[in-house]
């Protein structure tokens, strides 16, 4: 799994930070989403895939 976020849609809502923070953090300078971990173990999946869903702009993309 690979998780990008696309930063010309992000609007620093920090929803995604809140389903996952294993995976998520917000850039201290532009308040934008961060992605710490791009290729996170299976067993987060669940939770990356409920960040990209609660995302308002739909920012985030989830790969196999
Ligand atoms: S939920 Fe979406 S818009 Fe909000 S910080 Fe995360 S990636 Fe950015």
């Amino acid at each position: 799994m690979r998780v990008t976020v696309d930063l010309t849609k992000c609007n620093a809502y920090a929803n995604c930070l809140m389903e996952a923070p294993e995976v998520f953090d917000l850039d201290g300078a532009s308040g934008l989403a961060v992605v710490t971990q791009e290729q996170p173990p299976e067993e987060l999946r669940a939770r990356v895939e409920a960040a990209a869903r609660v995302c308002p702009v739909q920012a985030i993309t989830v790969e196999d």
